[in-house]
């Protein structure tokens, strides 16, 4: 195991990649990383392994630490969350056979947003969306970039709004894997569970700390405290539910190509000094 310390800069737990909803390639990402000073980097694409080996053989060529990673999509109380595992071996049999099921419903569920925004008046949405996933997985994240390119929103943020969101004509319905499903899937390679951007869901105070209860309840090892979607006074109060919950600590900007441009990859604040790294548990 590695001797990082954590000084600023110089570790992301959590980025994607062009095998699901990021711009960069692998390649291109580990070579950002690496030049922005990441020492340990994490690629965590949306229900997917597939770009870990060229991320692996980039950043051994570039010197850093590549912890193997994945976003899993879960559904819990109706809502989705994201777990993240760090450190899965990309060869185990029931992380694999997990996210060929999320793989599955994900294909099943762009084609039907597809036909849906195509009714919106966004011709040829299920494939463009395919063809601009490049073989990637296909996210909300792709159709939100499409309706932007033809004009029929401003922002990303704005196809959220309009069309992406539960309750909008865009949105699809789907159930993701179970919470402790993912989780088991996660241990199973080998991997830390890492409950991902906790004060990004909109959820009140009650039903953030249900789901932390719920999370740990079904084996959660850590929660992400510093994130790039989060400002200071969230990673506060994460700094204060992983002391209370007493789970380990993960930072990570989630990071999706140099269009966010508010967003840098490393750019994390450093974890408290008395919440214990994620990465400690992790071999690289
Ligand atoms: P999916 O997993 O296919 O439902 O897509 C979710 C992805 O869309 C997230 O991982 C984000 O990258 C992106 N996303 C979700 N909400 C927003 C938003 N309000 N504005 C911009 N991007 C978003
Ligand atoms: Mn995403
Ligand atoms: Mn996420
Ligand atoms: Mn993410």
């Amino acid at each position: 195991m590695a001797d990082l310390t954590h000084t600023p800069g110089s570790i992301d737990l959590h980025t994607h990649s062009t095998a699901s909803d990021g711009r960069l390639s692998p390649t291109a990402l580990v070579d950002r990383a690496a030049d922005g000073g990441v020492r340990l980097l994490a690629l965590t694409d949306h229900d997917t392994l597939a770009g870990l080996d060229e991320a692996s053989h980039q950043a051994r060529i570039r010197g850093i630490e590549l912890i193997k990673g994945v976003e899993i999509s879960v559904t819990w109380e109706k809502r989705t969350l994201h777990i993240v595992g760090l450190g899965v071996a990309t060869s185990e049999r029931t992380l694999a056979s997990g996210l060929a099921g999320l793989q599955a419903l994900r294909d099943q569920r762009a084609r039907a947003m597809g036909k849906q925004l195509e009714a919106e008046g966004l011709a040829g949405a299920s494939e463009r969306a395919r063809e601009l996933a490049g073989g990637g997985q296909i996210t909300r994240a792709h159709y939100a970039r499409l309706l932007v390119d033809d004009g029929l929103c401003d922002k990303p943020q704005q196809a959220f709004k309009r069309y992406l969101k539960p309750g909008r004509p865009g949105y699809v319905n789907v159930t993701w894997a179970g919470l402790e499903e993912a989780i088991g899937w996660i241990h199973a390679a080998g991997g830390q569970a890492v409950l991902a951007h906790p004060m990004a869901y909109g959820m009140t105070g009650a039903w953030r700390r249900r789901m932390l209860t719920a999370f740990c309840d079904a084996g959660g090892d850590a929660m992400e405290v510093c994130c790039g979607n989060h400002n200071p006074s969230d990673n506060h109060v994460c700094a204060r539910d992983a002391r209370h919950y007493g789970l380990k600590g993960s930072v990570g900007s989630d990071y999706h190509g140099p269009h966010q441009r508010w967003l840098a990859l490393g750019r994390p604040l450093p974890l408290p000094a008395d919440i214990e790294p994620v990465w400690v548990h992790l071999s690289f």
